[in-house]
């Protein structure tokens, strides 16, 4: 194709075609379940999350399991108080994020297609992530 006039033509084209592709959202797709952003706060010996209960009921998870696994993680008890979390010390907000976000890595989100479409089975000691997405089973794995 060295013609001036047929390249102009094959660029009109390709052109077209990138017009008719729908918009890529990776982010939307990857974030099918909508997750609400943390409200963190701060006082003198409290961090408080205050849409724990939503932000768990959207991942699917029991407040009280998510609890105890949060509490295991970090090392100290952590306590629900009308729909949200109580840390009976100051974490930076930061830190809060992060601990959540460890959290849905470990006990929510598939390690195979990274969505949040997932449920938890006991089988005896072990507990197993299922996802309905595309079906990966895996052990889960404390850090
Ligand atoms: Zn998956």
């Amino acid at each position: 194709m060295t013609d001036p006039e047929e390249i102009q033509a094959y660029l009109q084209m390709v052109d077209r075609g990138l017009e008719s592709i729908p918009t890529y959202q990776p982010e939307e797709e990857r974030h099918r379940i909508d997750l609400p952003e943390l409200e963190i706060h701060l006082s003198r010996n409290k961090t408080i999350v205050q849409n724990f209960e939503l932000y768990v009921s959207r991942l699917r998870r029991e407040p009280k399991e998510v609890l105890s696994d949060l509490s295991r993680m970090i090392g100290f008890r952590l306590l629900i108080q009308q729909g949200s979390l109580i840390l009976l010390t100051q974490i930076d907000e930061l830190r809060v994020m992060q601990l959540i976000d460890e959290y849905v890595t470990i006990f929510v989100r598939c390690p195979t297609c990274e969505k949040l479409d997932t449920v938890l089975r006991r089988e005896g000691s072990q507990r197993l992530l299922l996802c309905e997405v595309c079906g990966t089973e895996s052990r889960i794995r404390l850090p």
